[in-house]
């Protein structure tokens, strides 16, 4: 059922872009959606999560099984606003690009789901199941959103997730993780001319991240899907005069981890090297201050299948199912689901994400508010998944 005319659909789009949600503030942006479901008749509870953040959950449908969307409400710096072509946070059409910033990550993906699930409602759709969508905050920077949905059990009778990330016509099933990683080490200072009197803070964490670059760069632990785990020290501090013995130094690393080399383990193998250069004589210490697990689910699956067919017609041809270099919300709220479980990325999307003029096509936007309502009830008609 019509309910929005493209223009509406567009100005949605357009009232969202305008709520300057950067990495804050998405209660708003939540109180909005929230307003729109209710004129519609769909009830929908904002969840707070810290000040002026909140999550939004609504629902349709009946009893049975609950297919779970998830977008996110926050949105990443524009930077310098001078560089953009249009106003970021005015939506702007141009040669059919919708231009703005979260125009393509993910406001239309969001949207397009908002306005699938109201089209399906007033439709009287679905007639068996239930859809959940479970809007974020803070998917950019430390994913709290989803580990609130995730902890407060909203995924628990979830039995397939779509998240709306801009994959454009592509599937996504699998993503690596990420860790970001401080170790500190402490040394003593002393004139450099009398080193015997201080202990340099630089040494022994050069020698124990060589170590690590072995460790974790020549591992037999492959992933044929996804790649390789990678290491990188990524930031690197120490001392701050040429004639001193550093009393401190830092590095940063980030890692992006794979299942048969994860996160707990990356964090046991580099602290057992912290561990043993601190036997040494050395005093490092490590803080894991980020770590998103890596997800795999099969890249066929009911919900793939669906909307690889589904897709198709949209996209003009064959819809690939991939491996996503980038990390989702579904580090958490696939906690626990196995790596059997029906997920997909896809929403409307491309390349420009947290770039200068971002954008989305137009047509593509609507498109899949319209491939959203066929996808979904055809998941939950789908005879398959009442086995
Ligand atoms: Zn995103």
């Amino acid at each position: 059922m019509s309910i929005f005319t493209d223009e509406q659909k567009i100005q949605l789009l357009s009232d969202l872009v305008a709520i300057q949600s950067v990495n804050d503030h998405e209660e708003r942006v939540a109180t909005y959606l929230q307003k729109l479901f209710a004129d519609y008749g769909v009830e929908a509870k904002l969840i707070p999560v810290a000040a002026n953040r909140a999550n939004l959950v609504a629902e349709i449908g009946q009893a049975g099984p609950v297919l779970g969307l998830s977008g996110h409400m926050d949105v990443v710096s524009p930077g310098e606003v001078s560089q953009w072509s249009s106003d970021p946070f005015t939506l702007t059409e141009h040669a059919d690009k919708l231009i703005g910033r979260g125009a393509v990550d993910m406001k239309a993906g969001l949207a397009a789901m908002v306005i699938a699930m109201i089209e399906l409602h007033a439709a009287g759709q679905p007639k068996q199941g239930r859809i959940r969508l479970m809007a974020t905050v803070a998917e950019e920077v430390g994913e709290l959103g989803s580990q609130v949905f995730y902890e407060q059990g909203y995924m628990d009778d979830v039995s397939a997730l779509l998240i709306g990330e801009p994959s454009g016509y592509n599937l996504f099933s699998s993503h690596k993780g990420s860790m970001d990683i401080k170790l500190t080490s402490r040394g003593q200072a002393a004139h450099s001319s009398m080193p015997e009197l201080g202990a340099n803070a630089i040494d022994p964490l050069l020698a124990l991240l060589y170590q690590a670059n072995r460790d974790f760069r020549q591992t037999d632990r492959h992933n044929d899907f996804l790649g390789d785990l990678t290491f990188n020290t990524t930031v690197f501090n120490g001392g701050n005069q040429v004639n001193s013995i550093p009393e401190t130094a830092t590095a940063e690393i980030n890692v992006r981890t794979i299942p048969e080399f994860d996160n707990d383990q990356v964090t046991t193998a580099l602290q057992r090297l912290v561990d043993r250069a601190n036997g040494q004589g050395a005093q490092v210490e490590m803080a894991v201050y980020m770590s998103q697990n890596p997800v795999q689910e099969p890249k066929d699956s009911p919900l793939s299948d669906l909307a690889a067919r589904i897709g198709a017609p949209f996209a003009g041809g064959v819809i690939p199912k991939l491996a996503l270099p980038a990390v989702t919300d579904a580090s958490n709220l696939l906690k626990d689901k196995g790596h059997q479980f029906p997920f997909v990325v896809f929403g409307p999307g491309n390349e420009s994400a947290h770039q200068v003029d971002e954008f989305v096509d137009r047509q593509m936007f609507l498109d899949f508010s319209t491939l959203y309502q066929s996808l979904f009830v055809a998941y939950l008609e789908d005879k398959r998944i009442y086995r």
